[in-house]
């Protein structure tokens, strides 16, 4: 099984029928990647079934930051208060999140896997791991070994652009996800499935278009610095449509930010001011 959704009630009673319909006992359960709409249920279906845990490498050093949320909001609150968001904002950020139970407790994996490894299916076929940071540090794409079936998770979906977070300024998450996005382009792959959505019939193509979205926006980033030096709020507010919802101001303020470091690693922006002030200028490169 890939990806098991929520921890809640009627999810796994709808996973147990599941089962029972296909009549198979569970005995391998893999994550795309630790987001809760992905494997918040992986805990409670490991102690019922007993099922091998995989997911990649690096899943282990995420999983304090998925189970203490405190964690997070201090990480993103400060962050964007040194990026000139308002400090309702920040303040909301560090007051209204209340951990919901159906985000279980995130476990580590029994069979942490690498890029390239395969995981066995019995017999000759396997999935084939293919690591694909970006979305998120973790993430892994999988293809199987006998339909060349590419199971992309949240790396390629068919309607959206996935989300690409803001850490800090240790991490180019878009470098990564970019590098990642390019890798499944030179798959040459068609039939893809994505965690959210309906078949994908050309994966692929589908990777390039959503290069070629992030092409555009780190333009257009770049163009709203013309008129002189900015915050990552103010970037944000002309990239993002207006009246967004503070869910997804917490999104478009990572993404922005995600964009402005990819353009600042690349040597066409700068930061200037100081760590509770910071603002993007433009090289001229
Ligand atoms: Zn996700």
């Amino acid at each position: 099984m890939l990806d098991c959704g929520v921890e809640s009630e009627a999810g796994l009673a709808s996973i147990r029928t599941g089962l029972a319909t296909i009549g198979g006992n569970l005995t391998t359960l893999i994550g795309s990647h630790l987001h809760v709409d992905h494997v918040a249920a992986a805990g409670a279906l490991i102690e019922e079934t007993g099922a091998r845990w995989v997911m990649h490498e690096t899943t282990s050093d995420e999983i304090p930051r998925y189970n203490d949320w405190t964690l997070r909001a201090t990480g993103l609150a400060l962050a964007a208060g040194a990026h000139g968001a308002p400090t309702e904002f920040t303040e909301a950020l560090l007051t209204d999140w209340e951990r919901p139970p159906w985000y279980g407790i995130a476990v580590n994996p029994s069979d942490a896997v690498a890029d390239d490894d395969r995981i066995s299916l019995g017999g000759d076929r396997y999935l084939k791991v293919l690591y694909t940071p970006g979305h998120q540090i973790n993430h892994i794409c999988l293809v199987d070994s006998r339909t060349d079936l590419l199971f992309s998770g949240d790396h390629v979906l068919p309607r959206i652009s996935p989300f690409v977070p803001y850490t800090g300024p240790e991490s180019d998450h878009l470098g990564d996800y970019l590098a990642s996005i390019d890798r499944i382009v030179r798959l040459e792959t068609s039939r893809t499935h994505p965690a959210h959505g309906t078949e994908i019939e050309r994966g692929s193509e589908r990777a390039h278009q959503i290069s070629l979205h992030h092409d555009r926006r780190l333009e257009d980033m770049i163009d709203h610095l013309t008129a002189g030096p900015d915050t990552a709020w103010h970037v944000m507010e002309k990239t993002f449509r207006p009246n967004l919802s503070f869910l997804q101001q917490r999104l478009a303020i990572q993404e922005t930010l995600a964009h402005l470091e990819h353009l600042r690693r690349k040597g066409r922006l700068r930061l200037i001011g100081d760590p509770s002030n910071w603002q993007y200028e433009r090289t001229g490169r």
